[in-house]
């Protein structure tokens, strides 16, 4: 069993490592990508090989949950072998936990394959159970192929959480629908508040912002929502629904700072390593990775870096301009 080695100043124990393995993705969600995105040249981004030393070297060092992102990560060429050599690391038990965060566009396809490499759950990104809306806020995504996605996660019997980002003016009409509909599929249903991240044109911010202390108060007035002690480990706080069964999270980056518990961090396709979300510092494994026949500098380097992992991030639209913006996309980053 690995040694946990990640320790932060602020004695959080950094187990929990979020891998961006593609900027590319099938869809333009416009909260998330411009219409127009450059993405990086291939010889950039980390390759499978480098993604497997990599990760296995925070495996290595003490994290247990692996989750894959994007980008769409399951339209990067090749990355059910990059699962399967992942795979190891849960039958040595080093790794509690391998899943991914996807706009299941792929899932027909790769649901059972992932299945197969021990995968057991999966984030599903679906803000609309309409498919005008989603062709508008997907920009290219069909509705169809993502419920077929669903379907296929479902029969590989992978459990399905569905992500869905909170817009005002935008899926607030679907507040309801959408906890009854996961409810009946046994689906839990998180909401996420609009993050500041990338500079997105003429789409303005703070129109579409809406607060989840807001969704909260709507679900109350019509569900029974009960406590529940999930810590999940992540930003997330959990409420049953009482008429469904189902769980609704809440990820309230700017209305409630989940800093304190914070047990991650991100590495980008191109392998710089975030240790906050909201805060610009970055360290450059790739270079201590490719630089060196050895993992001694890429391990200094994550260990340097973990030191250096900040309290929290700044978000805040409270004063109604949008301070603490990162000028990333999170696509980049990795949701
Ligand atoms: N393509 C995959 C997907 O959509 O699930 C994985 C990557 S995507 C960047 C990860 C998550 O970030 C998605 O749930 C998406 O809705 C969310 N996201 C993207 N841009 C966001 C923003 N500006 N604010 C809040 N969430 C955002
Ligand atoms: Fe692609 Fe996911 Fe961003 Fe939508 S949220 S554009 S699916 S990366």
């Amino acid at each position: 069993m690995p040694t946990p080695q990640l320790i932060d100043p602020f004695r959080r124990k950094v187990s929990y490592l979020r891998v961006s393995v593609t900027d590319r993705c099938d869809f333009r969600c416009y909260y998330c990508m411009a219409e127009e995105m450059t993405f990086l040249p291939k010889k950039e981004l980390l390759t499978l090989e480098e993604l497997d030393r990599m990760c296995s070297t925070f495996i290595d060092m003490g994290v247990t949950k692996l989750r894959i992102t994007g980008g769409e990560p399951l339209v990067r060429k090749g990355i059910m072998t990059f699962f399967q050599s992942m795979s190891r690391h849960l039958k040595s038990d080093a790794l509690k936990e391998l899943t991914l965060t996807t706009n299941g566009s792929q899932l027909s396809r790769f649901a059972e394959p992932l299945a197969q490499c021990g995968v057991k759950r999966v984030n599903v990104s679906l803000d609309t159970l309409q498919p005008a809306k989603f062709a508008k806020i997907t920009k290219r995504g069909d509705f169809g192929k993502v419920m077929a996605g669903l379907a296929a996660a479902d029969k590989a019997g992978l459990k399905v959480k569905i992500n869905a980002v909170a817009l005002k003016g935008v899926n607030d009409d679907e507040l309801h629908p959408m906890v009854e509909w996961c409810g009946q599929r046994g689906y839990d249903l998180t909401w996420i508040e609009v993050m500041p991240m990338g500079d997105m044109g003429e789409v303005d911010r703070l129109s579409q912002y809406w607060p989840l202390s807001d969704v909260k108060k709507q679900l109350a007035a019509r569900w029974t929502l009960e406590d529940i002690p999930l810590n999940t480990g992540g930003p997330a706080t959990y409420k049953r629904v009482k008429e469904t069964g189902g769980r609704v999270g809440f990820i309230t980056p700017l209305t409630h700072n989940f800093c304190e518990s914070c047990n991650r961090v991100r590495l980008t396709c191109t392998g710089q390593l975030y240790m906050c979300l909201g805060q610009e510092d970055v360290a450059d494994l790739r270079a201590a990775m490719r630089n060196h026949e050895g993992n001694e500098a890429l391990i200094a380097e994550i260990k340097a870096a973990i030191a250096r992992k900040p309290k929290g991030h700044d978000f805040d639209y409270s004063r109604r301009v949008i301070e603490g913006e990162m000028s990333r996309h999170m696509n980049h980053t990795g949701g």
